[in-house]
C-alpha cells in the first residue's frame, strides 16, 4: 500500500527507519529491534540505503513485508549508475515493494564532499524524477530539513530544493531530526503557503547517548535547544542522557500529535526500548490508539 495514503486518512501513522546491518555483527541486534517494533503495529517501517550494503537494504525490506506484514519502504540513493538504478527499481518492482525514499545520500565517506557517480543522478530530485517518467508505480517519499543543511548556504535553499523535489513527483516528504517543533511548524507553514500539498512527517530521534548526538548533529544541521543541552552537560552517564532524550521527544510527539501531524517518524538506530518508552507513554496520555 501507498504510505502517502496512510498519510491521508486523518489518523497519524507510526512509523519506524531501521538501518540495514553493515556487517554480520549487527544482524542479531537488528533482528531483535526489528521483531520487537514490529510487534507494537507500526504503520510503516523504512530500511536505510548504503552503497555497500545496498543488498541488504532490499532483502531487509522484502523480509519485513512478507514475515511481519508490515509496509516497508526501501530508501534509495544517488550512489549507482542510471542503469544500476533500474535495475534495482525493477527487482523492487518484481518483489512487491510499493515505496521508495529517494535521496541523494550522504556522502560515503564522513566530511568529504558528495561525488556523484552519475551526472544525470547528482540529487534526490533526479532520482525522483527518473522513478517518475520511467512509469514505475512506486509511492515516492522525500528527504527535507527543518533547519538549514550543512551543505545548504541558507534555510531558503533547501526549501527551493524540497519545492522542486515535489514538483518532480514525491507524494510526501521525512523531515531531517529536529529537537525544537518550531522548526516543524514553520516549514510545514511555509509549504502549505507555497501551494505544498504533500504530507510532511516529522522524523525524530530520542538521543541515544552524548556522542550519537553529536554525530547526529553535525551530520543534519539539527540544533539542540539550551535547555536539554543544559540538561545533557549535567547528566551523569549515558543512560542519564537516554531517559532524558526520552522524555524530551515524549513531549515533543505529544505537541506534534496535538497539532494534527500525518504521523510519526522515529529514527531507531537499531534500538528497541527507546521508542517502545515513547509509545507507551503517549498510549497512556491517549494521544495514540492502543
Ligand atoms: P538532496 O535533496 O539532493 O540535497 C542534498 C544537498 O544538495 C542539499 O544541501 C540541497 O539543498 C542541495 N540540492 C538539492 N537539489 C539541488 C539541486 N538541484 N541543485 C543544487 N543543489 C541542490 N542518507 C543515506 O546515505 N542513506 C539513507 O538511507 C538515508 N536516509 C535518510 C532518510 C531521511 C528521512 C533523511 C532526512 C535523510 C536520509 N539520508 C540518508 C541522508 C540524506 O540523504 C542527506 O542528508 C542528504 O545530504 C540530503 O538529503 P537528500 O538525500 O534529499 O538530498
Amino acid at each position: 500500500m501507498r504510505i502517502a495514503d496512510m498519510l491521508q486518512r486523518g489518523r497519524p501513522t507510526v512509523s519506524f527507519e531501521f538501518m540495514a546491518p553493515r556487517d554480520e555483527s549487527e544482524v542479531e541486534v537488528l533482528e531483535r529491534t526489528v521483531a520487537a517494533l514490529a510487534g507494537h503495529a507500526p504503520d510503516w517501517v523504512s530500511v536505510t540505503y548504503r552503497v555497500r550494503t545496498g543488498e541488504k537494504t532490499l532483502e531487509l525490506v522484502t523480509r519485513i513485508k512478507r514475515h511481519y506484514h508490515v509496509e516497508a519502504m526501501a530508501h534509495l540513493t544517488c550512489a549507482n549508475s542510471t542503469d544500476r538504478t533500474r535495475q534495482i527499481l525493477n527487482w523492487m518492482e518484481r518483489e512487491g515493494v510499493a515505496n521508495v525514499l529517494a535521496l541523494r545520500g550522504d556522502p560515503p565517506t564522513s566530511g568529504e564532499p558528495f561525488a556523484p557517480v552519475d551526472p544525470e543522478l547528482t540529487h534526490a530530485s533526479d532520482l525522483i524524477s527518473l522513478v517518475r517518467r520511467s512509469g514505475y508505480r512506486f509511492g515516492i517519499g522525500a528527504a527535507c530539513s527543518t533547519e538549514k543543511h550543512p551543505e545548504s548556504p541558507d534555510l531558503d535553499h533547501e526549501f527551493r530544493y524540497m519545492q522542486l523535489k515535489v514538483a518532480s513527483g514525491a507524494d510526501f516528504l521525512i523531515t531531517q531530526l529536529f529537537f525544537d517543533n518550531r522548526f516543524y511548524f514553520d516549514l510545514v507553514a511555509r509549504a502549505r503557503g507555497a501551494g505544498i500539498k504533500v504530507p510532511i512527517v516529522p522524523g525524530l530521534m530520542p538521543v541515544p547517548s552524548r556522542r550519537s548526538l553529536s554525530v547526529m548533529t553535525s551530520m543534519s544541521g539539527a540544533t539542540v535547544p539550551v535547555s536539554l543541552q543544559g540538561a545533557i552537560d549535567a547528566a551523569q552517564d549515558d543512560e542519564a542522557i537516554r531517559v532524558l532524550g526520552v522524555q524530551h521527544c515524549i513531549a515533543q510527539c505529544a505537541e506534534l500529535l496535538e497539532a494534527g501531524v500525518p504521523g510519526l517518524h522515529f529514527y531507531t538506530f537499531n534500538r528497541a526500548r527507546a521508542p517502545m518508552e515513547i509509545l507507551a507513554a503517549l498510549r497512556g496520555q491517549q494521544l495514540i490508539a492502543s
